[in-house]
Order: structure tokens, then C-alpha cells, then sequence
């Protein structure tokens, strides 16, 4: 649940926001402060209905316990950039995972706060 005021995000933009980590959350806001641009969250928590309804989408999905979120994809290379900037200043020594997919109807950016003892990843995927 979310008990932070957000300076960027209202809680009607983040879809289960009872649903969604404060921490995670704060995370988001912060990304999107140092970002410096919009960011268009397209589903942040979601239910195990709805998770086990999206294709490719995991069991173990961060989604299911309110730390990752999916975001409009990126036009601008240079606006990429510096959202991966952002990512990385906003989250120190805490771990996340970042998705890119980058094509097809489903075009988004993932990404997510993991737990502690995982290491940061960087993918690409095509759903
Ligand atoms: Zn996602």
C-alpha cells in the first residue's frame, strides 16, 4: 500500500494501487524525477487472475506483489538513455529488473524492484 506522497504519479495512474509497494512506488517517483520526462505507467500491481491471463507474463512476476511496473515505451533514444540513467541513480545498491521490449503491439519498458539477494538484470524480449 502506498503511504507516500508522490510528486509525480496520482495513485488513479497506477492500476491495484492497494496493491502497489510504498517503497516501489517511492522508487517510481524518484526514477521519474530524475528522469525529467512523462512517464505513462501502463499496469503496475495486478491480481493472479490477471497475471496468469497475459501472455508471457511469469508466476513468480514482480507485478503480483506491487514492485514493478510497466511503462509506455520510449521514443526518443536520447530520452532512453537518460531513463536508464535515472533507473540506475534512483535505485544505489538495491537491485531491479529492466525489460525492454521493443516491438509489436505490446512495446513497453518493465521494470521492476527486486528483492534482496538478486542481481540486476537487463533484458530484451519480443512479448
Ligand atoms: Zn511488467
Amino acid at each position: 500500500m502506498i503511504t507516500a506522497t508522490l510528486r509525480h504519479f496520482a495513485l488513479s495512474e497506477l492500476s491495484h494501487h492497494e496493491l502497489v509497494d510504498n517503497l516501489a512506488a517511492v522508487w517510481l517517483d524518484d526514477i521519474r524525477d530524475l528522469f525529467g520526462y512523462p512517464l505513462t505507467v501502463t499496469c503496475a500491481a495486478r491480481t493472479v487472475e490477471e497475471n496468469a491471463a497475459l501472455p508471457g507474463s511469469a508466476p513468480t512476476s514482480l507485478h503480483l506483489v506491487g514492485r514493478a511496473f510497466d511503462l509506455r515505451w520510449i521514443e526518443d533514444a536520447a530520452h532512453r538513455w537518460a531513463f536508464v540513467e535515472a533507473v540506475y541513480l534512483a535505485s544505489g545498491e538495491r537491485s531491479v529488473e529492466l525489460e525492454f521490449v521493443p516491438f509489436g503491439e505490446n512495446r513497453h519498458i518493465h521494470v521492476a524492484l527486486a528483492g534482496d539477494g538478486h542481481a540486476s538484470t537487463l533484458i530484451f524480449s519480443e512479448v
